[in-house]
């Protein structure tokens, strides 16, 4: 049996619970029992934790970025070494099988890697002047303290880009992380103080998420916001943000659509695309949502793509063998079954799944819904579950129209053995990231982000850093 523990705050160096003792529950979402509990940060607690932040800033920029890069990259070597240990423990708090959570933490010691390196690029500019005497420079600055919002769907991920570009930029970081999965992100944030990371520099709380970021944002301290979560809390801190003229990136939801054109090579496409939908239990904002196949194709995809759903291994991520575990938290269950309802009153075809299974743990069906109305629910709203909806499209036009309907812009997939028609999808779907023929997004030198709705800035590639420096000016003459 992996034991689970209980996880404390870390202010200015030191693990602790809050001021007042409280806390909260932590579920093992394949049991739904209470397995940990995670200590909640008070008004007391973020005072501490800003003023850690202040000093470990002044600390922090002061390091050169050759020696931050050094501590970085002994940070994602600890986590290598350990992810036999912390993969378990995000299993038993997120559900997630446990070969995807060992995924998630390898790949998260690999964008340490990145962003270290990024740090020691991190170039000025010495710009021509027009005296021979002056010479100008433009300087990459640390852009400040950092407040980070995560969410639980990626416990460690969503921790390990926001956290890496602060400390490769030199900035320090105050981190809310998940409630719900909080013992995960802790056991990253331990590799970095163990790599030796000076007290200060890396806070971690937990609690009231509104109560913390109503505190946080708008406090002198902090200079730059980054949140992941959902479009409309995104909107919410993003104004905020902006009153307090603070800079911000947002990584919000989405609402993925694949194009399968009658041209494209449908055993591939079912290999690459099936399983990924039920990757995380459909919980992640690039996540393939609005299956749209031409009609060529679209009945064969239909069918094929709903016994692979059907036949998905199903249970406790801690199990061999197990390719989707239970729904992260219990408040996905009516938010999904509401939309599917939704799309099946209105006319839409279920060809399979569409119920919880069981009532211990959240385990839902892998579901597929075929002819959907744009008007249903799940057509407009992001399902974040296991849920692939499939329409048929006639020609590419109906198609592209249908790819940039909603507001949303985060990932699209393509799948088609034409060149032209691969060159003219990659130019007109209107999203963040796009991939066609394969699933090459979220490595740690690409670009990731969103737009529109899905919300402003990249964690991934080369401008990624772009976001926690600021440029500042000197021109000097003799
Ligand atoms: P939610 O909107 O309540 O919360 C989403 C995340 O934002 C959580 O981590 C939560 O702690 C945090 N949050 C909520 N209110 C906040 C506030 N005022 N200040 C700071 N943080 C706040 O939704 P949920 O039920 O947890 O998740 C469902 C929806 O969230 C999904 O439909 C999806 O759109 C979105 N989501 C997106 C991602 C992503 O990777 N972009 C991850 C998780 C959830």
């Amino acid at each position: 049996m992996t034991s689970y523990p209980d996880t404390q705050l870390l202010i200015d160096g030191a693990w602790r619970p809050g001021e007042t003792g409280e806390s909260l529950p932590v579920m093992n979402p394949a049991t739904s029992r209470e397995i940990g509990r995670v200590a909640r940060a008070t008004r007391a607690d973020l005072d501490a934790a800003l003023a850690a932040c202040e000093r470990g800033f002044a600390e922090w920029s002061r390091v050169s970025a050759f020696e931050r890069g050094k501590i970085m990259r002994k940070a994602a070597q600890l986590l290598r070494d350990r992810a036999d240990v912390i993969a378990p423990i995000l299993t038993l708090e997120n559900g997630k099988p446990l070969a995807q959570a060992r995924i998630e933490i390898m790949s998260g010691a690999d964008i340490i890697d990145w962003f270290a390196g990024e740090g020691q690029r991190a170039y000025g500019q010495v710009i021509p002047s027009r005296a021979p005497d002056v010479i100008q420079i433009a300087m990459k600055m640390p852009v400040g303290p950092v407040a980070a919002f995560t969410p639980w769907n990626f416990p460690v991920n969503q921790v390990v880009r926001k956290l890496s570009l602060a400390l490769a930029a030199g900035c320090s970081i105050i981190v809310k992380g998940p409630e719900e999965t909080p013992a995960s992100p802790a056991e990253l944030v331990r590799a970095f103080v163990d790599a030796g990371v000076p007290a200060g520099v890396i806070n971690l709380v937990y609690g009231n998420p509104a109560e913390i970021s109503e505190y946080l944002i708008p406090h002198p301290v902090i200079r730059k916001i980054s949140f992941t979560g959902s479009t409309p809390v995104g909107k919410q801190l993003a104004a905020l943000a902006g009153l307090h003229m603070k800079r911000a990136t947002m990584e919000l939801g989405g609402h993925a659509p694949v194009i399968v054109a009658g041209d494209a090579d449908i055993d591939q496409a079912l290999d690459v695309i099936a399983p990924y939908k039920f990757r995380n239990a459909g919980q992640v904002c690039i996540s393939p949502t609005r299956f749209l196949v031409q009609d060529a194709l679209h009945d064969e995809f239909t069918e094929r793509f709903t016994e692979i759903a059907a036949a998905v291994k199903i249970g406790s991520g801690l199990d061999e063998g197990v390719e989707m575990g239970p729904l992260a938290n219990e408040r996905r269950i009516p938010a999904l079954e509401g939309m599917i309802a939704d799309a099946v009153e209105r006319g839409a075809r279920l060809t399979t799944g569409g119920r919880r299974i069981g009532n211990e743990g959240w385990f839902f069906e892998p579901t597929v819904l075929a002819e959907v109305p744009v008007e249903a629910r799940i057509m407009n709203e992001e399902p974040f579950g296991p849920v692939a909806v499939i329409n048929r499209f006639g020609d590419l036009d109906e198609a592209i129209a249908e790819a940039n309907r909603l507001p949303f812009g985060l990932a699209a997939y393509a799948f088609t053995r034409d060149s032209a028609t691969a060159n003219r999808l990659g130019r007109e779907i209107a999203a963040g990231m796009t991939s066609i023929n394969h699933i090459g997004l979220a490595l740690p030198e690409v670009p990731f982000g969103g737009i529109n709705d899905s919300g402003h800035g990249t964690e991934g590639g080369s401008e990624a850093i772009e976001a926690y420096l600021e440029t500042r000016f000197v021109t000097r003459k003799g």
